[in-house]
């Protein structure tokens, strides 16, 4: 850090550096998959949140983002995002949650065409501007509650699951290619964990049925039903 921090000025917190320092926390903290980590590593977190946050915003730690929703932390991006990829190309991702865009833009630098469905007409209109300012175009948006089926014809290799759920939306699960891999909070029953707590669960379409497994726990603002 220079002589001047960024709490002085700002310079610097927008900076490639930064950003670099952040990719290097996240190596030292267990995130393995280094095609995750360049994914990170080129996305504009600053980009993603109110002027006011942006000296926030590579600090791993989820910041508000308005509509009582928040931006996910880089940390859980990217653990979500290499649970997801699994070490295959893909092809397609379907993101349930857009909020700010965040985890979309880094989802698109990994698949060829990325779906992401938000329930906040406001925050999606939001999420647009974002990815548009980036010149991001491999990312289609859409204004649905992705807890029901989306009325879409869809084959995906991945489904990322930004908000935490109280059960697997089972409606989501047809639209896994085989050997598709979901990613999801879900409610850490009979933990005695607070409601708001959960488990990253991957849901994998194996060749003998749906393969359930459970991984770290993290903190999600929850998958509601509606539009808003
Ligand atoms: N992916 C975002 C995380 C946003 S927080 C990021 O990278 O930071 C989770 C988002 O999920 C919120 O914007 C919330 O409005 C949205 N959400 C909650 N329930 C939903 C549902 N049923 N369908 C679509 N979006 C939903």
């Amino acid at each position: 850090m220079g002589t001047l921090g960024p709490g002085h000025t700002g310079i610097g917190m927008t900076s490639d550096r930064t950003r670099a320092r952040m990719v290097d926390r996240l190596r030292a903290d267990g995130i393995r998959d280094e095609v995750v980590l360049a994914a990170i590593r080129a996305v504009p977190r600053h980009i993603f949140v109110d002027e006011a946050l942006a000296i926030r915003a590579y600090e791993n730690s989820p910041l508000p983002i308005g509509h009582g929703q928040t931006i996910s932390q880089p940390w859980v991006v990217a653990r979500m995002t290499e649970l997801a990829r699994h070490g295959r190309t893909l092809e397609s991702a379907l993101e349930i949650g857009t909020g700010c865009g965040y985890q979309t833009a880094v989802l698109a630098q990994i698949a060829e065409r990325v779906y992401t469905v938000e329930r906040i007409g406001a925050l999606l209109a939001k999420a647009r501007r974002h990815l548009s300012s980036l010149k991001i175009r491999n990312v289609a948006l859409k204004h649905a509650d992705g807890s029901n089926d989306l009325g879409e014809d869809l084959a995906v290799d991945a489904i990322i699951v930004t908000a935490g759920a109280t059960h697997v939306p089972t409606k989501l699960l047809r639209y896994l290619k085989p050997g598709g891999r979901m990613v999801i909070p879900l409610a850490a029953h009979g933990e005695g964990a607070e409601p708001s707590t959960q488990r990253l669960t991957v849901i994998e379409a194996a060749p003998s049925g749906f393969r359930e497994e459970t991984l770290d726990a993290v903190r999600f603002v929850p998958l509601l039903s509606g539009l808003a």
